[in-house]
């Protein structure tokens, strides 16, 4: 016996949308020139309009915040620094709620996953961070670690606030200051933070926030007032970031894209597993660069681990992001619907077999049924190309080696799951396999102390814990 779902809306009524945004450099929200619309990818309803900032506006943000810097921020002592952070994470847990609401209107994922993993996470990360502002000469990072400058970064569209913070926390605590674009489909926390530095009277200038389209990036890329530049997004775009500042002395990071392999060997715990599998793709409607986007089943155990994967994605609940029911919102874009659609067709065209658990997808918005493919082969699309989308691509292996062998063979290397009973097992997997980060018994686990990003085509360097504090200071080594 089932038990249908009431309904449990969020409300709205705790957010309130600008029609119009601008930007926020030196302290203060100036006004754009040109402007977009952002949508609430779930109903396609115009939220507001977001500035489209060019050279001029990019400029006069790189200005404010090299002001910063040398005016206020670099002389400024750790401990006064810290307090600055601590400050922001507190004011973001007590408007955890409006962010949380915002994120889902304007990204599309359910209000249960930003207000129980987007705003939390990102909220740590300030503190976190914070905690290591006085302390950066303990970090086992030199004696006398010194900022880089001016760090311009530029994040996507799936966890936009989380994104933001995984940048900025780091960068202010190591006494740099920035200069940061939200992805253009997904502004809106990111100018809600901005009202949160006005609230915790951080130094103008500290923080700038311009919006924009990939020109804007662009134009922070190329800008030779920045010293260091943080990016995370699409490993193309990666490739286009790496060769702009080859010739110059900026500093990079760079977080990329990932085809992670979720292994099941033979002796794992199947129900824990299928959940694991199910949280592994179908978490932020697998716009997730980490996702276990190919599933590496022992054959064995493959009829098995299928049948009970099927029967818990008949339970999936897909729908209105706001209702806190909701496991699986929005796809964020128009864009990104069509790429997914795009690949899973490929899927269907090149001999792998397709299914869905029946569900009523809102005849409004962006939105794609959870999706696995059985009978795929490493030569398939769906096996090799990044989908960042609810759709899993299930392969078979008889033996340990072969697992591994087919889980390395991508030009990715950002994260793997191994679902096994035995200890030696795990080990000797993760020893095996080339990626950045590897979950055993679980998938999708997050924590700022932890260092974060990949092998390959994945990226340099590492975003969070005492690594990526390196990668904001001068003459440490990044990895
Ligand atoms: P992009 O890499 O294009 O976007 C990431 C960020 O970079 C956005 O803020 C974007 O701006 C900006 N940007 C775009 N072009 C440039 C440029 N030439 N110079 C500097 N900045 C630029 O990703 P998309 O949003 O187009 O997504 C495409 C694919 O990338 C997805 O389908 C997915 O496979 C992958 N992806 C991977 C992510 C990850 O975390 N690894 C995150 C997002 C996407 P704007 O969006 O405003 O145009």
């Amino acid at each position: 016996m089932s038990f249908e779902y009431a309904p449990a809306p969020e409300s709205r009524a705790v957010v309130s949308i600008k029609p119009k945004y601008g930007h926020f450099i030196g302290g203060k929200f100036v006004a754009g020139s040109k402007h977009f619309p952002t949508i609430n990818p779930a109903t396609e309803e115009v939220l507001s309009q977001i500035a489209l900032a060019g050279k001029a506006e990019v400029d006069a943000a790189v200005k404010a915040a090299r002001k910063a810097y040398v005016g206020t921020w670099s002389k400024m002592s750790g401990k006064e620094r810290g307090k600055y952070l601590y400050r922001i994470a507190r004011i973001m847990q007590e408007r955890a709620r409006e962010f949380a609401v915002l994120e889902t209107l304007d990204n599309g994922k359910p209000i249960r996953e930003s207000r129980d993993t987007d705003i939390p996470l990102a909220a740590a990360h300030f503190f976190y961070h914070a905690g290591w502002a006085d302390k950066l000469e303990y970090a086992g990072l030199g004696t006398s670690p010194k900022p880089l400058g001016v760090a311009g970064q530029i994040i996507p569209w799936n966890f936009p606030l989380l994104m933001l913070a995984w940048k900025v926390a780091p960068a202010l605590a190591a006494g740099n200051t920035v200069v940061l674009k939200p992805a253009e489909s997904t502004s809106l926390t990111a100018l809600l933070f901005a009202e949160v530095c006005q609230q915790a009277e951080l130094p103008a200038g500290v923080v700038n926030i311009v919006t924009g389209d990939g020109s804007t990036g662009a134009l922070i890329v190329n800008h030779p007032g920045i010293d260091k530049i943080a990016f995370t997004g699409s490993t193309e775009v990666g490739k286009i970031i790496a060769r702009a500042v080859a010739p110059t002395k900026k500093s990079v990071t760079l977080e990329l894209g990932g085809k992670a392999a979720n292994i099941v060997f033979d002796d794992a715990p199947i129900d824990e597993t299928v959940e694991g599998i199910v949280n592994g793709i179908f978490f932020n409607q697998g716009h997730v660069c980490c996702a276990g986007s190919r599933l590496l089943l022992q054959e064995n155990v493959a009829e098995e681990v299928l049948h009970k994967l099927k029967n818990r994605m008949e339970k999936i609940r897909v729908g209105d992001p706001m209702d806190k029911n909701t496991d699986v919102g929005a796809i964020n874009s128009k864009e990104q619907l069509a790429k997914i659609t795009e690949l899973a067709a490929a899927g269907d065209a090149e001999g792998a077999e397709r299914w869905s658990p029946a569900c009523n997808l809102p005849a409004k918005g962006f939105w794609f049924a959870p999706t696995i493919f059985t009978g795929v082969t490493q030569a398939h699309r769906i096996a090799r190309e990044e989908i960042f989308g609810p759709v899993l691509s299930v392969l078979t292996f008889r033996t340990p080696q072969e697992a591994i062998e087919k889980a390395n063979n991508t030009p990715f290397g950002l994260s793997a799951g191994i679902w096994s009973e035995k200890g030696s097992r795990t080990l000797w997997a993760s020893q095996q396999l080339r990626a950045g980060v590897i979950w055993a018994n679980t998938f999708n686990k997050f924590d700022p102390t932890s260092p974060f990003g990949g092998y390959k085509e994945s990226g340099w360097g590492r975003e969070g814990g005492r690594h990526g504090l390196s990668a904001y200071l001068k003459g440490v080594s990044h990895e």
